[in-house]
C-alpha cells in the first residue's frame, strides 16, 4: 500500500536529526523534531519546521520515553517517525507502539529487529540460512561441565559477549581456562545492568580481523539492494572511529561473496527499510556473520559519497511503499571515501568523554568534504549526550588523496575549548600502517602509545616553539620594554606619514 509522507516527526538530536532533516527539506517534507530543555540553544532544534520540547530529566524521560515521544507526534499530526541511530531506533516496542497509533516507521517490521537485535537468536537463523557464523553458542547453565570443554575445542582466546550487546558492551576477551567462569559472570553482570538481560555468547575469538560491513536497502516488495562495503576497523573500546570504502582489503571476489551473503540474508528475513550487515574477516580472508544493524549508521556518508546515493531519501520512499529505483547492476561506486568521528573525549587519557564549552569550530573548505554535527560555537558539550561532537567525511578519487584531503580538513576543523581526538586522528591518519591500509581491529591497541608519542612530542615542541617567539617579542618590541622619548626619536611620526592623506580631506 502506497502513503505520501508529508510530514515527519524525527525521534533523535544532534547531527543525526539534522542530517535527516536536510533531506526531508529537499523532499519538500515537514519536519518536527525534538529537544530537551538543555538543548534549546543547539543547532538541530533550529533546523526543523517545528520543534517539540520533551521535558527535562533522564533520557527515560526524555528521549527514550515511547508514550511522550508518540503523544507528540500524534498531536503534531506527523505521517512518519524516523527514529536515526541509537536512542528508540532498534526498539521494537516503539517500533509497535509507532505502528499502532497509525503512524509510519521508517525502518523494518518489529519482528525483524527483534530478532536482529539479539545475537543468540539472529545466529540461530544465520545458521538456518546458510551464513557463515563464528563458532560458539549461547551459555545457558554457569555449572554446566561442557563450557570448558567448549573452549577447549574452539580453541583460546574466546569471547563472551552480551546476547543483547551493543556499543561494545559487556565483551571479555579469555586467554585462558582459569579466567573462563569469572569472565562469564562478569560479562553477565555487566550485560544484565547495560541491557536488563544476562544472556552471554561464547564466541571464537578472531585474532587480527577486519570489521567489514555491507549496506543494505530492501522495500516492501521483496526487492533487495546492497551498497559495498564499509571497512570499520579502527575501533576503541570496540566502537569503530575511523571508516573507510572501498575496503584496501577486499578483492572483487571477496566483495562479490560477501555482497551476495548479505542479500541472501536479507531475503532470508524478509528485511525492509536501511540496515547493516556486519561481517568479521579474518586473515584469510574467511568472513562470518557478525550482527546486522535494522537502522542507518552513523557511517552512512562514506557509502552515499561514493555511490551518490542519499540513503534517508531512499529510507522515505521505501517507508511510503514505492519500489526501490534501481537494479543491483546499476549501484555503481567511484572513489574513495573516509569518515572520522571527532569526539570530545581525552586519548591520552583512556578516551575519558571530555565536556566544556565549544567557543569556536572551525569549518573545513575543501570541495569533496562534508562536515555533520550538531554542535557549532558557543554551544555545551555536556554528560547527558553521546560525546561524539562530529562526523568529518572526505572524499576523493583514489585512497591516497583522500587521506591527504582529511589530514588537512581536520586541521581545519578544531572544536576550541574541548579536549577533542583531533589530533589523534590525524596521527591516525599519518601513520604507515593506515597509509599502507594493514589495519585491524587491533591498529589502536598495537599503535596507541606510539600515536601518543609523537602527539606529546609535537605538543612540547610547539610548547618551545611559542616560548622562543615570546621571548623575540619581547625583546623585539619596543612597546614591550620601558621606554623613553628618545627610544621613539628612529621611527618616523605615523601622522607625518599620513600628511599626505591628511591633506587631502
Ligand atoms: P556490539 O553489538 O556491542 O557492537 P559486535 O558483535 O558488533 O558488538 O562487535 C563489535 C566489535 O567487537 C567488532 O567490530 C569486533 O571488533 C569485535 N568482535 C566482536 N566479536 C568478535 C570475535 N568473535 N572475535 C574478534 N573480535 C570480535
Amino acid at each position: 500500500m502506497k502513503q505520501k509522507i508529508n510530514r515527519i516527526l524525527i525521534a533523535n538530536r544532534g547531527e543525526i536529526a539534522i542530517r535527516i532533516a536536510r533531506t526531508c527539506k529537499e523532499m519538500g517534507i515537514e519536519t518536527v523534531g525534538l529537544y530537551s530543555e538543555i538543548e534549546q540553544t543547539l543547532p538541530h532544534v533550529r533546523e526543523m519546521d517545528f520543534s517539540i520540547c520533551l521535558g527535562s530529566g533522564p533520557l527515560s524521560e526524555t528521549y527514550l520515553n515511547i508514550s511522550k515521544i508518540i503523544q507528540i507526534a500524534k498531536a503534531n499530526g506527523v505521517d512518519a517517525i524516523h527514529p536515526g541511530y541509537g536512542f528508540l531506533s532498534e526498539n521494537a516496542k516503539f517500533c509497535k507502539e509507532v505502528k499502532k497509533s497509525g503512524i509510519i516507521f521508517i525502518g523494518p517490521p518489529p519482528e525483524v529487529i527483534e530478532l536482529m537485535g539479539d545475537k543468540a537468536m539472529s545466529k540461530m537463523k544465520m545458521g538456518e540460512i546458510g551464513v557463515p557464523l563464528i563458532p560458539g553458542v549461547l551459555i545457558e547453565d554457569l555449572k554446566d561441565k561442557s563450557i570448558f570443554d567448549l573452549a577447549n575445542k574452539i580453541g583460546y582466546p574466546v569471547l563472551i559477549k552480551a546476547s543483547a550487546g551493543g556499543g561494545g558492551k559487556g565483551m571479555r576477551i579469555v586467554n585462558k581456562a582459569s579466567e573462563l567462569l569469572p569472565s562469564i559472570e562478569g560479562a553477565k553482570r555487566e550485560a544484565l545492568a547495560s541491557f536488563g538481560d544476562d544472556r552471554v555468547l561464547l564466541e571464537k575469538y578472531i585474532v587480527n580481523p577486519r570489521h567489514i560491513e555491507f549496506q543494505v536497502m530492501s522495500d516492501q516488495h521483496a526487492n533487495h539492494l546492497h551498497f559495498f562495503e564499509r571497512d570499520c576497523s579502527i575501533q576503541r573500546r570496540y566502537q569503530k572511529i575511523v571508516e573507510e570504502t572501498p575496503s584496501p582489503f577486499l578483492s572483487p571476489e571477496l566483495r562479490q561473496q560477501m555482497g551476495q551473503t548479505a542479500l541472501k540474508i536479507c531475503r532470508g528475513i524478509g528485511y525492509v527499510g536501511a540496515g547493516t550487515i556486519e561481517f568479521i574477516v579474518d586473515e584469510n580472508g574467511h568472513f562470518f556473520f557478525l550482527e546486522m544493524n535494522t537502522r542507518l549508521q552513523v557511517e552512512h556518508p562514506i557509502t552515499e559519497m561514493t555511490t551518490g546515493l542519499d540513503l534517508v531519501a531512499l529510507q522515505v520512499k521505501v517507508a511510503e511503499g514505492e519500489k526501490l529505483p534501481m537494479q543491483q547492476s546499476e549501484i555503481k561506486k567511484q572513489g574513495h571515501a573516509i569518515e572520522v568521528r571527532i569526539y570530545s573525549e581525552d586519548a591520552e587519557n583512556d578516551f575519558l568523554p571530555c565536556t566544556g564549552k565549544i567557543l569556536y569550530r572551525g569549518t573545513p573548505r575543501s570541495p569533496g568534504v562534508r562536515l555533520d554535527t550538531g554542535y557549532q560555537d558557543g554551544t555545551e558539550v555536556t554528560v547527558h549526550f553521546d560525546p561524539m561532537l562530529a562526523k568529518l567525511i572526505a572524499f576523493a578519487p583514489e585512497r591516497p588523496q583522500a587521506i591527504k584531503k582529511l589530514q588537512q580538513a581536520l586541521k581545519e576543523t578544531p572544536f576550541i575549548g574541548v579536549t577533542t581526538n583531533r589530533d589523534y586522528l590525524i596521527k591516525i591518519l599519518q601513520s604507515q600502517a593506515f597509509l599502507s591500509g594493514d589495519v585491524t581491529t587491533k591498529f589502536i591497541e598495537q599503535h596507541h602509545d606510539e600515536m601518543i608519542k609523537k602527539l606529546q612530542d609535537e605538543r612540547e615542541s610547539q610548547e618551545k616553539m611559542a616560548a622562543a617567539l615570546a621571548i623575540v617579542v619581547a625583546t623585539q618590541n619596543p612597546l614591550a620594554k620601558k621606554t623613553t622619548p628618545d627610544d621613539f626619536a628612529q621611527f618616523p611620526s605615523t601622522w607625518d606619514e599620513l600628511s599626505g592623506f591628511r591633506n587631502g580631506e
